[in-house]
């Protein structure tokens, strides 16, 4: 007799049923459609609220709308954002512009603090390399990336407004 008292047909029996409902989900699992996909020649819609990699994008007369100003360079905590700045008569612009992407967090600050919307976050991850050095960014490469890949719907304006009281709140405050 067992410790349990269940008896040598009682063991037998509870095996026999464990067995049996582990061989019912392995059959069930048999039939069942693969999750997986052959990823990269199958690739997953992302979804709509995807915020990925960063680029630069050009502002609607089709010049560069960093003003290299540098906000996002002094916002970013781990300090991946290098930016010079080039003077203009009209405008300023970014002289240079580097961005670490294997050191970023990802945590969007510098685009919320971007007054041009000129960095935002696109709809992909998709810029696996071996080689980190590719993942060291340059302006060119970034406004390629721009021009490449479908933006996120998050600007810096959009995401400030996001943050703003709203107007009830603020006309309560002010009484
Ligand atoms: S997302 Fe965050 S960590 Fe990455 S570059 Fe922007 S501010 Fe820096
Ligand atoms: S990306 Fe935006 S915040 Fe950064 S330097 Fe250019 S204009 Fe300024």
């Amino acid at each position: 007799m067992s410790r349990n008292g269940t008896g040598f047909w009682g063991e037998t029996w509870q095996t026999a049923r464990a067995v049996a409902a582990a061989m019912t989900i392995t059959l069930k699992n048999l039939f069942r459609k693969p999750v997986t996909v052959h990823y990269p020649d199958v690739v997953r819609p992302y979804p709509d609220r995807l915020r990925g990699i960063l680029a630069l994008i050009y502002d609607e007369t089709g010049e560069e709308a960093c003003i290299g100003c540098r906000l996002c360079e002094y916002v970013c905590p781990p300090q991946v954002i290098k930016v010079e700045m080039l003077k203009g008569e009209k405008r300023n612009y970014a002289k240079t512009f580097t961005l670490e992407l294997y050191a970023c967090e990802f945590c969007e600050l510098c685009v919320q603090v971007c007054p041009t919307d000129a960095i935002i976050m696109l709809k992909t991850f998709d810029l696996a390399t071996s080689d980190r050095r590719e993942m060291l960014l340059d302006k060119d490469r970034l406004h390629a990336l721009g021009k490449q890949f479908e933006n996120s719907w998050a600007t810096g304006t959009k995401l400030r407004e996001m943050q703003a009281p709203p107007k009830t709140a603020k006309a309560e405050a002010k009484e």
